[in-house]
């Protein structure tokens, strides 16, 4: 199994070297040559969740690394998640569970695809003697558990670029207050474009690397943490329905990394009912799935920051598999001018959109009534993302047959503000959250200049 981009360009590409390039050289994005199949009626048998990405993470694997290696692998890359199970389902009624992600160490779903990703960043520097340093930019999540699945293994530094902004208290601190070495956290005077920009000539320029130093990308379009996700959809539906019947799965998405999973498993052989394409108001997505216009806007900011976007990067994903049918030129074709020009597909193509994915757009207000009636119904409270897909499956429940999970994709402890402005009560509290409020903070300041930046990075890059 090797790999190429969505836009034609870069392809024959094995595992490793998709996993320690992030994107692919012409802009596009690294895909599988041909999905691979899973034998569901072996995985009826299994009942963890490492067992189950047993059988998952190795088709994608092989070009780099054998099988036993990937299986020693696993059984030590899921770490420091307070539940045994790693991902609980919480019934909440005949046809709505609830799928907990957050059980991980920084208590939001992104462990689960990052310290795959760390795991298989560290195989690979070990074996070749080599060093690597980790450059992100982060509103929200994506910061903390980078740093967290990356803090354990020497041969990687992290630099992790905060922007001023939404981001709540609990966030910034489960950055700010990493006490390990090899862990920097960049507080910068600007906003995420800003970070983000200063990331992307710093992947050009690679001024500051050693020789044989690796820069990695832990954004999300890196292929393997939708490998990593992957396994929790078909861990979820050997839970709910032993495969015998097909699930419906609301998703709370920004960049459409989880929706691509949930597909993704589905192309591999899993049963699937429809995907429900949940945002906030950053609304791209819900445009081009209700109105077939994918257009970029302005960035809001919302109660559910992590879905704040302007556009959905692993989008084009889909556009290339789903509704191209893996012809690149196709894809090329609409992202070469995306997105000063809008993506609107022709209608023949855009109509299979039906077979497949619902979509709706949640509004702030709704999104806190969502976390009042799910407690009054259920006592069970809500964090605001999961929320948005809690209403997403409310709203649209006429067309929805059998079983629904709702992807629970932060625990509520992440936004304590929120919860508060709903007249909710936090109860418990989970450890990791509750320990960052006695650390000190340690940040180092910074303008929004790549100079200063890079020469940080060179003066710790020891
Ligand atoms: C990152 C994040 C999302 C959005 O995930 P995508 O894969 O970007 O769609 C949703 N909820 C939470 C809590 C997140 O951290």
């Amino acid at each position: 199994m090797l790999f190429h981009s969505t836009r034609g360009q870069d392809s024959n590409k094995t595992f490793e070297e998709v996993l320690m390039q992030g994107l692919a050289s012409d802009g596009g994005l690294f895909m599988p040559d041909h999905w691979p199949q899973v034998d569901i009626e072996e995985l009826k048998h299994l009942d963890s969740f490492v067992d189950v990405a047993k059988h998952i993470v190795p088709l994608f694997t092989e070009s780099s690394f054998s099988k036993d290696e990937v299986l020693e692998l696993l059984d030590d890359t899921w770490h420091d998640f307070s539940e045994q199970t790693f991902a609980p389902i919480k019934k909440l009624d005949d046809s709505k569970l609830v799928l907990e992600l957050f059980h991980g160490p920084t208590a939001a779903f992104k462990d689960f695809g990052l310290q795959l990703a760390a795991a298989f960043f560290n195989k690979s520097l070990v074996r070749q003697n080599k060093t690597a340093i980790v450059l992100g930019a982060t509103s929200g999540d994506t910061g903390s558990a980078a740093i967290d699945a990356c803090k354990r293994f020497d041969s990687i530094k992290s630099f992790i670029l905060l922007p001023d902004g939404n981001m709540s208290e609990v966030q910034r601190r489960q950055m700010t207050t990493v006490d390990s070495s090899n862990v920097f956290t960049l507080r910068v005077n600007g906003n995420f474009d800003d970070c983000q920009n200063i990331v992307k000539e710093a992947f050009n320029e690679r001024s500051f690397l050693k020789k044989d130093q690796f820069l990695l990308a832990v954004n999300s379009i890196n292929w393997v943490r939708i490998i990593g996700q992957i396994c929790y959809y078909f861990y979820a539906s050997l839970k709910i329905s032993k495969f015998a019947e097909p699930v419906n799965f609301s998703v709370p998405t920004g960049n459409f990394g989880n929706v691509f999973a949930c597909y993704s498993a589905h192309k591999m052989g899993m049963p699937l009912g429809k995907i429900l394409v949940a945002v906030n108001n950053n609304n791209i997505l819900h445009r081009f799935f209700s109105n077939n216009d994918y257009s970029r806007s302005e960035v809001s900011e919302t109660i559910s920051p992590s879905m704040d976007i302007s556009i959905a990067s692993n989008f084009e994903r889909l556009i290339y598999d789903f509704y191209a049918e893996r012809d690149a030129e196709v894809c090329d074709k609409y992202y070469s001018s995306f997105p000063n020009n809008a993506i609107s597909l022709s209608e023949d193509m855009w109509i299979k959109s039906k077979e497949l994915f619902l979509s709706y757009c949640v509004d702030d207000i709704s999104t806190i009534d969502a976390m009042k009636t799910i407690y009054e119904s259920h006592q069970y409270l809500i964090d605001p993302h999961t929320a948005v897909a809690s209403e997403a499956v409310n709203k649209l429940k006429e067309e929805l047959k059998g079983s629904t999970a709702i992807l629970a994709t932060a625990h509520p402890g992440k936004f304590p503000q929120v919860i508060k402005d709903a007249n909710l009560t936090l109860h418990d509290i989970p450890e990791n959250l509750s320990i960052i409020f006695d650390r000190e903070e340690r940040s180092y300041n910074f303008p929004a200049s790549k100079e200063l930046i890079f020469n940080f990075i060179v003066k710790n890059n020891l």
